[in-house]
């Protein structure tokens, strides 16, 4: 039976280091400021957003919120963005996702300063990040990078597979595995004989987006299963893309949905932007 990665420990642990780094800096006079912007009603992003908040406070972190209505334009965004890029006090920016359908969500990403991009999605960020010489983590594939190092898995040498190759999640995971010495593939949904790869994988990081999509079968024996996916089964019921019960009597370490990944992408979040605290 595999051990499952406990990533609210995880978190705890991080966010009370994180605690102490702040109020180091604060005597410094650096005070690490978070600005998160959210558009219109969007209820998972409320949850999200209050979440954000809290992890803030935990930290020491101050928070400051920019609520803005469903019917906000792509220009009215923007000038709120060059307000708060201009805005000293302020280390990171974040604009909380999806947008309302009005708004061009690249522009607005792409206007927020690289250096308070604390979500690391601008291009510049990215394009730092492949060449190895970012500034920023991205947040969910970092918060994955974590959970290995606390629970001491080498990822040197191994071969990892991840499922899905999408901006936030799969591309940037494929970047960080690369750059920590991994072997990495990448697979998403024009792969042919998935299964077949995903049994080579010793560390398996699922990112599709589909509730139980990776079986006992597509695991081999012993390895690590890292389940980012966060969906909805057909009973409302939160879980991941990977089938917990079956997949746990073949793994070595499995994390679980809620409690794995999910609490690590905001502690990432804290820490990238102490970083921008401390760069600016
Ligand atoms: P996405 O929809 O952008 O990407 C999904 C990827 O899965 C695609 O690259 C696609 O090619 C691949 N895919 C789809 N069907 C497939 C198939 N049949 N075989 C192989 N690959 C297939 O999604 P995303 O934004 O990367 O998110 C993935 C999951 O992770 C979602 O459940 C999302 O909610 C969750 N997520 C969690 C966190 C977190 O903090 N834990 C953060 C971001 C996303």
């Amino acid at each position: 039976m595999a051990k499952i990665i406990d990533g609210k420990t995880i978190r705890d642990y991080n966010l009370n280091l994180m605690k102490e780094e702040v109020a180091a800096l604060n005597e410094q006079g650096i005070y690490p400021c978070l600005a998160v912007i959210i558009v219109g009603n969007n209820p998972a992003s409320r949850v999200y957003v209050n979440n954000k908040k809290a992890a803030c406070d935990k930290t020491g972190i101050i928070s400051r919120e920019y609520a803005l209505p469903e019917e906000t334009t792509t220009d009215e965004l923007l000038e709120l963005i060059d307000k708060l890029n201009a805005d000293d006090e302020v280390s990171g920016i974040l604009c909380q996702l999806p947008l309302p359908q009005q708004i061009d969500k690249e522009k607005v990403l792409e206007r927020i300063s690289p250096s308070k991009d604390v979500d690391c999605f601008h291009p510049e960020n990215i394009g730092r990040l492949s060449i190895g010489n970012g500034i920023f983590l991205p947040c969910t594939p970092n918060g994955v990078m974590k959970l290995l190092e606390y629970e001491g898995i080498e990822v040197a040498g191994k071969r990892c597979v991840i499922i899905g190759r999408s901006n936030i999640v799969g591309k940037p995971m494929a970047m960080l595995m690369l750059a920590a010495n991994a072997t990495v593939t990448v697979c998403h949904s024009r792969t042919e004989n998935l299964s077949e790869i995903t049994r080579q994988a010793d560390i398996l990081v699922a990112a599709v987006g589909v509730p139980d999509f990776v079986k006992a079968d597509m695991v081999r024996e012993g390895a690590v299963v890292i389940d980012v996916g966060i969906n909805r089964n057909v009973n409302e019921r939160l879980c991941g893309d990977v089938d917990f019960k079956e997949v746990a009597k073949k793994a070595s370490y499995i994390t679980p949905v809620p409690g794995g990944v999910g609490p690590m992408t905001i502690t990432m979040l804290m820490r990238n932007t102490i970083t921008a605290a401390k760069n600016s």
